[in-house]
């Protein structure tokens, strides 16, 4: 597996599947090649599952280092959070996801976590889990362990 050492949010880059052509200029400078990876993105030691690839980008200035630029409304979606283009303002809103409050007795609930995860999950195939490899518990356990829920499925 390849470890991303220099994963960076674009924020002015894919946003709902559209290639936005920027009015602001960064000091990078020009772009050299743009190309479309399979590289992937291990979030808490869950990995996101991504609707859109990652783009590994060369700058002139720098030749031979490339860095990955991620999609910002696949990655932030993939980790519960609500995302909006507000494109009067030229600007990527991300908003928190409001989750609900334990109550007592869904703490007797099942829940799932992946073979190298550490957040819990409501179902045995939330993402790119295995099924196979997910093992459960209650959710007090999890709680009691260390673990928070996943975003995504709660
Ligand atoms: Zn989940």
């Amino acid at each position: 597996m390849r470890k991303l050492k220099n994963v960076k949010i674009f924020v002015m880059g894919l946003v709902a599947g559209m290639l936005l052509v920027g009015t602001t200029v960064f000091a990078a400078g020009a772009i050299a090649s743009a190309a479309f990876n399979a590289n992937r993105v291990i979030f808490d030691g869950d990995e996101l599952d991504l609707d859109m690839p990652l783009v590994s980008i060369v700058t002139e200035a720098n030749p031979d280092f490339f860095s990955n630029y991620m999609p910002v409304r696949a990655v932030l979606e993939a980790m519960g959070y609500e995302v909006d283009w507000d494109g009067a303002n030229n600007a990527v809103l991300v908003t928190t996801r409001a989750i609900a409050p334990v109550t007592a007795n869904e703490l007797g609930a099942t829940v799932w976590l992946s073979a190298t995860g550490i957040r819990y999950h409501s179902v045995n195939d939330c993402g790119n889990m295995d099924p196979a490899r997910a093992r459960s518990m209650t959710r007090q356990q999890a709680r009691d362990d260390g673990h928070q829920a996943c975003a995504i499925c709660w």
